[in-house]
Order: C-alpha cells, then structure tokens, then sequence
C-alpha cells in the first residue's frame, strides 16, 4: 500500500491524529482477544520456525487449494449475491476447519451450507463465529470435524450489502490493517496461504460495465447477464485478487504494450491522466525488468487510476493514484509474487519497495546504531495487518543492507536473487537474512534478531505509523459523473465537511 505525498511537515502534523483514527478503525471492526495481535511466547525468543509453524496451523486449520466465487452485482439493491465453492484439506494436527468470511461473522448472510455434499438445513447450525488468539480477525469454526485424510468442499451461497451511492463494485484490501477479500469469499487472509481463484463477475442490469482484473480477465457469454471470469492462472494469495467493476460510459481505457508487457489502464472519464500514467510505465517498467527480472505476471498489468488518495497493490493489477503508481507497480515483485509468510513478515515488501522507489521517505538513511525493535516479534504470526516501522524504519534497515553489501547496485543484485528464487515461495524475515547469507557470505541474523525481535528501543509502532500510510486509493468520480448519477449533492457536501 502507500500513500499521497505530503510535504514532511503536514506528516509529522497529521501523524498523531492519523495514528488514532487509524487504530479506532483497527481496533473496532473486530473485537478479539486482550491484547489484540500480541503473544507473549514471541517477544524477546529468537524466531522458531518449528513452533511458528505449528501455532499457525493450530489458529488456522485448513489448507485451501482452490476457490471458486460467482459474484453477481446488483447496482440497483447495492449488494451482490455470491455462491462460492472452496476445496480445502487439512493441515497437520487438524479435524476442525476455519475459515475467514468477515460478513457472516457480523450477520447472518450465508443462505445455504453445503459441506462435502451434504447442506444444512439451517445454514447458522454449521459454523460458529470464533475469536482466534493472537488475532483481531474472527473466523467461522465448522461444526463438525472432519477426515483429515481426505480433500474437502464448502459450497455457500449469500448476499453481501454494498455500500449505496455511485454504482461501482470492486476489492478494496488494505493490507496494513490487515482487511484482505475476506470481505467478498470465503478465504483465509494470510500472506502464505496460496490457492488457485476463478471469479466468476456478473452484473445484473442493462447498463454496461469494465471490467479490470487480476490475471486473465474473460468476457464470457451468460443470456442476458454480464459476465467476466477472473483467472490469475496460478495459486495467489487471496488478498493480492483485484478486480474493479464499473460502468463503460464513464470511464476510459487505454491498452497497448510496454517493453512487451501487456498493459491497460482504466480511469474515469475527466478524471485521472493515463496518458501521465502511460508515461511513467514506459520508463518504469523496463526499468524494473533490468534491475529484478522478468514482469512476474504474464498477462501483464492493469490499473485503475484514481485522482485521490494512495494506492494498493494486487497480483499483476492495482487500484492507484499517479503519485502512488510506481510503488504500487514495484510491489508487483515483492508482496505480489514474492511474498511473504505471514503478515508481521509483510514489512519486508513496504522495506524494499520504499527503498528502491526512494517515495517513502524520499531520502536514504542507515537504521540507527543499537536500533532495536519488535517490529516482527511484538504481533502474533496469524496478526492481520503489519507494523508500521516497516515504512521508515524498513527503509532504513535496508539501506544498511544496501551499506553493507557493497551499495544500490548490490542490493538491487540481492533483491533480483532474492525475486528470481523465492517469488511463490513465502518466506519469513529469517529467512530473508538467511538469503542474504547465501548471497553474500554476510551474516546479519544476530542483527535481524535486534532489528525485529527485540524489545522496542527503536519506538513503537504506535509513533511511527504515518497517517497517509492508511489513505486507501479514492475510487469517487469525477463531479460530472456523479451529477448524471445523480449524486452530486452528497458529494458537495463531503467535500465541503472535508475542506
Ligand atoms: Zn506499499
């Protein structure tokens, strides 16, 4: 994710009231145990894997292999009726499945049940809604056990209440709080949790819609319904899915190919420049194939460019302002197809993006002698959400890296190592300091140890979270849009309140 460019001091002025805002909204969407994102058993031990591991299956139980969703948007009800399908095994130890699904843990929207060929009469009967320790995210714990020898299906149909206003239909993860696509399938919304999806889109309705998407994105016939499959032809992890639906007659495409990578950017009609944006692909992104290796997603990119706000990043796809675009499209390799193994791990991708992309902060600085923090340490490893030192600190760190190897040019080597033998693999932070080891010969783990999973006499997470880290990319059209919607009124009065 990132961020609108401010000047450093309306940074510093907005850090403390962004930080708040921020963690109301974190901390009240979902209530969880005593001390949300923290295990004791973490702080201050070197990492072990072994443990980890386990800890992570005990919270998480299943293996998901892959999920089908047909999602079918209702512009004129605001909701969108979905039926998914998931085939899952389960993980070591496990009988019991989870499964992350926020909408059925705040109401009841799941309509139908049906596990293994068999549904419920009461689809309520078939789960309960569980707090997971170590997590503010709650789950849906399955009624009954289940073989762990064997694959298992989840068919559920349910209604997902949209938000009212313009009609637009689209992902909006957010992943510094840790808010994946759990909001739209049943999935489990951890960074190494990789399955194959097939999203099916349908958009109920006359008035035609775009489509822009993650991977292969299909325009498929259906009678009189609209319809897409979404395919990003290999396991991804659920969080890095885009998609953006939105009506044809207000937006504009533009497609073409730059240095052989398929490209196509999407903005409302009177709202951001693509052709700006075109510009900055056409020397960024031969750029980044010289200096980490191949465009890792082969049905190339897609952009929804937006006039406000910052930008998130998905697999081969992101929702983005132009200020934000080159971090987003850098992200392409780390955090979309290198990624990382749980979220608390996930600073690596804000470290090295914000290193390489010099956007955040603008300037190079190694970390401060006897830096020490629980940067990874101080969250649970099924935690949603990363710390936010990733982005100020991370980039430092890096920049020690950067230092110790020899320079730019050396790291930018290691991070095309790093891409070239770990992307789909996820990795932890010790294992990024094993890497470099090989790499190198340079043994930073005690280093990585104090940096990450010490005690915090490098801050805390609290004071270094920057308040437009959290802005997500501004999907509200351009006014005249709005006013042949007609919904210009709320707009103007939005703005006004904002102003
Ligand atoms: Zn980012």
């Amino acid at each position: 994710m990132n961020k609108d460019r401010l000047p450093r001091t309306a940074r510093r002025a907005l850090l403390l009231v962004g930080w708040a805002a921020f963690s109301m909204q974190f901390f009240s969407c979902s209530p969880g145990p005593d001390h949300p994102g923290h295990i004791d058993a973490w702080e201050n031990d070197p990492p072990a894997y072994a443990d980890e591991q386990r800890f992570v299956d005990d919270a998480l139980r299943i293996d998901i292999a892959a999920i089908d969703a047909t999602l079918t948007y209702l512009p004129q009800a605001a909701a969108a009726d979905g039926t998914a399908r998931v085939r899952f095994r389960m993980r070591p130890g496990q009988t019991r499945p989870r499964i992350h699904f926020d909408p059925a843990c705040r109401g009841s929207v799941i309509s139908s049940w049906t596990l293994d060929g068999r549904e419920w009469a009461t689809p309520g009967d078939a789960f309960r809604v569980v707090d997971v320790p170590g997590s503010t995210q709650r789950m849906l714990e399955f009624a009954e056990e289940v073989d762990p020898a064997r694959e298992h299906e989840l068919i559920i149909s349910y209604r997902l209440a949209l938000p009212g206003g313009y009609p637009c239909f689209s992902t909006s993860v957010h992943d510094l709080k840790g808010s994946g696509n759990e909001e739209l399938f049943p999935t489990l919304n951890t960074p190494h949790e990789l399955a194959r999806h097939r999203i099916t889109l349908r958009v109920a309705g006359a008035v035609p819609y775009r489509c822009l998407g993650s991977g292969s994105v299909e325009r498929t016939a259906a009678g009189d319904v609209q319809e897409w499959v979404l395919d990003p032809e290999r396991e991804v992890a659920s969080y890095t899915l885009m998609f953006v639906l939105v009506p044809e007659a207000d937006t504009v495409l533009r497609q073409g190919a730059i240095a052989g990578i398929p490209v196509r950017i999407g903005a409302f009609r009177g709202g951001a420049d693509i052709d700006a944006a075109w510009d900055e692909l056409e020397s960024w992104l031969p750029q980044l194939v010289a200096d980490i290796g191949p465009f890792p997603m082969p049905r190339g990119l897609s952009v929804f460019l937006v006039s406000g706000g910052g930008g998130m990043e998905y697999f081969g796809a992101t929702i983005s302002s132009l200020s934000a675009l080159s971090h987003e499209v850098f992200h392409m390799y780390f955090a979309c197809s290198a990624v990382a193994r749980t979220y608390r791990d996930s600073w690596i991708d804000e470290a090295v993006t914000s290193w390489y992309d010099r956007t955040y902060p603008d300037y190079l600085f190694p970390i401060a002698e006897g830096f020490r923090s629980s940067m990874v340490s101080g969250r649970s490893p099924v935690a949603v959400g990363f710390d936010g030192r990733a982005y100020y600190q991370g980039t430092q760190i890096m920049e020690t890296l950067a230092n110790r190897l020899g320079g730019r040019s050396a790291l930018v080597s290691f991070l095309a190592y790093v891409h070239s033998r770990y992307a789909f693999a996820p990795f932890s932070t010790m294992d990024l300091a094993d890497y470099l080891l090989d790499f190198s010969g340079i043994d930073m783990r005690g280093q990585f140890r104090e940096w990450f999973y010490s005690d915090d006499a490098g801050g805390t997470a609290d004071a270094a979270v920057p308040a437009d880290c959290a802005a997500p990319p501004d999907l509200t059209p351009p006014r005249a849009i709005l006013r042949r919607h007609g919904l210009d009124q709320g707009r103007r009065e939005r703005e006004g309140g904002a102003r």
